[in-house]
């Protein structure tokens, strides 16, 4: 599939049933596989016949699936998690081991900023935050000899930054170390980070790729292009035999296109088991059939709304990297020609009293912790995922409590606009 464009691998990629088989792919809703020899069985367990055992390390349906995504990243290999949040872990988990070192971008999902400032930590890993408008020369500085990987998102969630990601791969580059990009906004229809340097990249599949609010689930792409061998000394994870696996050397068997993700596999998703299901997985390649379609009404939407805030009075500023005069717009020019996604947040005039009135006069845009989702949802974080903090410790955060982050549906915009020109006009 890989000679094909991007909507034709959107639709046809990961699965080409042979002659009788079922058209749409499978739910193989089974946890076993049967054989008839336990040597037949026992060559899947030394990983020197491809097959399926157990559904906890792999399954027919999740892997169709995952090679989808694959291709459409321009991968090597893919796997599916239950969630982004295990996607991004698995990610640094498979690299790090106790006293290692992350330097990531600070602006980044607050689930990520947790999983690497809080729970990582309590692994013995630490980390470095730096701005993603830092110059080469800082981001250099970051740097420790322990360091193993970099970490970034396309466009950050909430806080709409975009990555320099040449900027990032050449510093981590420069160190011997991955750079990992969470690409879940943008998604591989509007950037495919691995064309810029990115080394593996990570998916909150819950958003636009399944698109519809459907199904929790994450996903992982290894571009195939880090030579862990010849940084062998940072990554015995990857380059020394692993014990509990029948002493096998995953870079040295499965060589830079298969190491990172076999041994995420094989060992993490063995001892973690955050699998996705298959039927989550089935609902996710139907998303994913249609993302190209879906993205560019995205991206459509959320410039509309983004222009249309912009000129009116009660809005403060309208933060969307799309908009000319946005700190990002030439960056996000550069990686994402075609626009980035349908988030866009603005700061109400009238702070917490405005914000409230506003979001109860909203009709079509439901008041939801998501986004990226077919229908338009509106969030004010003051008076909900923020709401334990003070007025101070909001403008502290970057998120004042006037602040409202909109993300645009699949809705008309003329009707988006009216509900939000009405809602306004209440305040
Ligand atoms: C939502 C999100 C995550 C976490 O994904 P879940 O599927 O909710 O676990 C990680 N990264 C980004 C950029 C996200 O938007």
């Amino acid at each position: 599939m890989s000679e094909y464009r991007m909507n034709t691998k959107c639709v046809q990629a990961g699965y080409t049933p042979g002659n009788g088989e079922p058209r749409q792919i499978p739910i193989v809703q089974s946890t076993t596989f049967k054989y008839a020899t336990s040597e037949d069985m026992g060559k899947l367990f030394d990983l020197e016949a491809e097959g399926y055992f157990y559904t906890r390390l792999q399954n027919p349906t999740n892997d169709h699936v995952a090679a989808k995504i694959a291709e459409l990243e321009g991968g090597t290999a893919g796997m599916l998690t239950s969630s982004g949040q295990a996607a991004n872990f698995f990610t640094l988990f498979n690299i790090c081991e106790c006293g290692s070192h992350i330097v990531a971008s600070s602006s980044i999902y607050g689930g990520t900023f947790n999983l690497i400032s809080v729970t990582m930590a309590k692994m013995g890993i630490t980390v470095t935050f730096v701005s993603p408008d830092c110059s080469e020369e800082e981001l250099n500085a970051a740097f420790q000899e322990n360091t193993k990987v970099v970490f970034g998102e396309t466009i950050a969630n909430p806080a709409l930054t975009v990555l320099d990601i040449e900027k990032f791969a050449r510093a981590a580059h420069a160190h011997g170390v991955p750079l990992v990009v969470d690409n879940t906004f943008p998604t591989p229809v509007n950037c495919r980070p691995i064309e810029w340097g990115a080394d593996i990249v990570t998916h909150s599949t819950t958003k636009y790729m399944d698109g519809h609010g459907a199904a929790v689930g994450g996903a992982i792409v290894d571009s195939g292009k880090f030579d862990w061998m010849a940084h062998a000394d940072k990554y015995p994870g990857l380059c020394t035999p692993d014990e509990s696996y029948h002493g096998i050397t995953y870079a040295e068997k499965f060589g830079k296109e298969g190491a990172f993700i076999t041994k995420c596999t094989a060992q993490l998703m063995r001892d973690f088991g955050s699998i996705q299901s298959p039927q989550n997985a089935f609902l996710l390649n139907l998303g994913l059939e249609s993302l190209h379609v879906r993205m560019p009404r995205h991206v459509e939407n959320g410039q509309a709304v983004a222009e249309f805030l912009q000129k009116q009075p009660q809005v403060k500023y309208v933060n969307y990297p799309g908009l000319p005069g946005n700190p990002y717009y030439e960056v996000a020019q550069k990686y994402m020609p075609n626009g980035g996604c349908g988030v866009v947040s603005f700061e109400l005039e009238g702070g917490r009293t405005a914000a409230e009135k506003f979001m109860k006069e909203l009709k079509l845009a439901a008041i939801e912790t998501h986004v990226a989702d077919a229908r338009t949802c509106c969030l004010n974080p003051a008076t909900s995922t923020h709401r334990q903090m003070t007025e101070e410790q909001l403008i502290a955060a970057g998120v004042p409590s006037g602040l409202i982050r909109v993300s645009c549906g699949l809705e008309d915009k003329e009707d988006l606009i009216a509900d939000l020109a009405q809602a306004l006009a209440a305040i």
